[in-house]
């Protein structure tokens, strides 16, 4: 019988597979993904937001426990596990090293990036490059390894963790970490969870930006079988991406990043949101909501030329017109319905100081909802638009835990079954985010999980049983 069971093959997965084995457990990890679509989410990252107290190679300046705290106390409006999320934050502070014993290099952040040279750490090569070091260390420690095994069932004797189930397979091992992200590739889910307005299912048209694996099977399994839970199913992680981007897997480069410098609206070619109210990086991961919450979930950010060269382009380029009436019909917009709405936009900026590196002077007067900042008119052709639909990244429902990451039944920790990444970031995530935190929990986490999951095996053969 193997010692550790590892379930997934993402961030968390793999560092708690690695932890194990460094800690002189027999590890076998399972894989639901096919091995060239390995490393769930986690293949799509870029960075990892890092505790620092003075610079440190790629990073500048400091970013202290407090402010880190600070920050995701904001973003989460309170709902965090103070405990857990210090606990995240103080271990992001030292595993970059061991990151690097296993193969992963980083790198500053290049120009576009989202303001967070200070904050954090960018990976060489993505996150495709760090899943792909980490499975390559794993091999070499001797992790088994095995793809095309999606786990549906865990057999339980109370709280203790006894055997994972692919089909009619069994698959016993003396304790086991689950690390099998969470429900956003789940479609009927997500309907269920962000429910129906005006007749139409919310989720309907949600794109998912990462891997088609996490459909949340064992998340269901084990909060059916008992285990407490955490979070609401319909928080999540959802910004405004190019319509056009595929169902799965669509990552960062379909990501729409003008909606600040010019106007967003929907199919009834009406305005609802502020588009400048705040800076983007601020603001981008609350329009995948505000887009979901529309007629047909789709949106469309308009703007003219003098936008062009001010943003990260998204990998497709935007449809493009020399007069207003001609943007509409390209897009398929009540041609007179779009031009009256930015006419009574154009009509309502008023002009100051354009600064799109600060909350400028530039804002709208009379106009529902308003432009607060950097507002300017759209009348400089050509003009262009990008279709939105709501890009799921990832949900925050997950797997109650204490500090060493073991799952709870009734308050009561398991003595061999842990959980580490998305399918208990919601301990730490409420709801809100902020950038690189979802790889400083998974790897947080996923390492505490693989040491104690490995503690938990010793323990057993010795025939004792571990203490969560
Ligand atoms: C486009 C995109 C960009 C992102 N960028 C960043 C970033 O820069 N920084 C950051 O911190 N976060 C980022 N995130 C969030 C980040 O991806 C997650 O927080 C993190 O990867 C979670 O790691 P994980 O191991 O829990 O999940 P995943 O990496 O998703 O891994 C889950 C694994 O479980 C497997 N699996 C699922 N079900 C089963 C089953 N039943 N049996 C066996 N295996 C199963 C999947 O195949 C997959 O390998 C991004 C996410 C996306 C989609």
């Amino acid at each position: 019988m193997v010692d550790v069971l590892v379930i997934g093959g993402g961030n968390a997965a793999l560092c708690a597979a690695l932890m194990a084995r460094e800690a002189g457990a027999s590890v076998l990890l399972l894989e639901a993904a096919p091995r060239e679509w390995r490393g769930g989410n986690s293949q799509h990252t870029r960075n990892l937001r890092c505790m620092h107290d003075a610079p440190q190679d790629v990073l500048i300046d400091a970013y202290p426990e407090e402010e880190y705290w600070q920050d995701l106390l904001k973003v989460t409006g309170g709902l965090t596990n103070e405990t857990l999320a210090r606990l995240a934050i103080r271990e992001s502070s030292t595993c970059r090293d061991w990151m690097r014993r296993h193969g992963v290099h980083f790198q500053p952040p290049l120009s576009g990036a989202l303001h967070v040279a200070r904050t954090n750490a960018f990976f060489m090569g993505g996150g495709k490059a760090l899943v792909n070091a980490y499975f390559r260390s794993a091999e070499a420690l001797g992790v088994q390894i095995r793809y095309n095994a999606p786990v549906d069932a865990i057999e339980l004797d109370g709280e203790r963790f006894v055997a994972a189930r692919i089909g009619s397979e069994r698959i016993e091992a003396r304790s086991c970490v689950l690390a099998a992200g969470g429900f956003e590739s789940n479609r009927e889910w997500l309907r269920e969870a962000w429910g129906q307005v005006n007749g139409e299912w919310v989720a309907e048209n949600f794109l998912i930006r990462g891997t088609r694996f996490n459909m949340g099977v064992l998340l269901k399994f084990m909060i059916e079988a008992g285990a407490d839970s955490i979070g609401d199913p319909a928080q999540s992680h959802c910004v405004a991406i190019d319509a056009r981007a595929p169902l799965y897997d669509g990552g960062i480069c379909t990501r729409v990043d003008c909606v600040s410098l010019g106007i967003v609206v929907n199919r009834h070619a009406e305005r609802f949101y502020d588009e400048g109210e705040d800076f983007w990086p601020k603001r981008y991961a609350i329009w995948g909501r505000l887009v979901a919450y529309q007629p047909g979930q789709i949106g469309y950010s308009i703007i003219d030329s003098k936008a062009i060269g001010r943003f990260m382009p998204p990998v497709f380029p935007g449809t493009r017109a020399g007069a207003l009436g001609e943007l509409a019909r390209a897009v398929g917009l009540d041609e007179a319905a779009f031009v009256r709405a930015v006419e009574a936009y154009n009509a309502a900026c008023r002009v100051g100081t354009f600064n799109h590196a600060v909350l400028d002077d530039c804002h709208t007067e009379g106009l529902t909802p308003p432009k607060t900042h950097w507002a300017q008119p759209i009348d400089k052709p050509p003009f262009y638009a990008f279709a939105l639909r709501p890009g799921i990244t990832f949900t925050y429902l997950g797997l109650k835990v204490n500090e060493q990451a073991a799952v709870h039944f009734g308050g009561k920790p398991s003595p061999n079954l842990y959980v580490a990444g998305e399918m208990m970031a919601g301990n730490v995530l409420g709801k809100g985010y902020t950038a690189g935190v979802g790889m400083a929990i998974g790897t947080a986490f996923g390492r505490i999980a693989g040491t104690q999951a490995a503690k938990a095996a010793f323990e057993s053969k010795e025939g004792r049983h571990a203490v969560a």
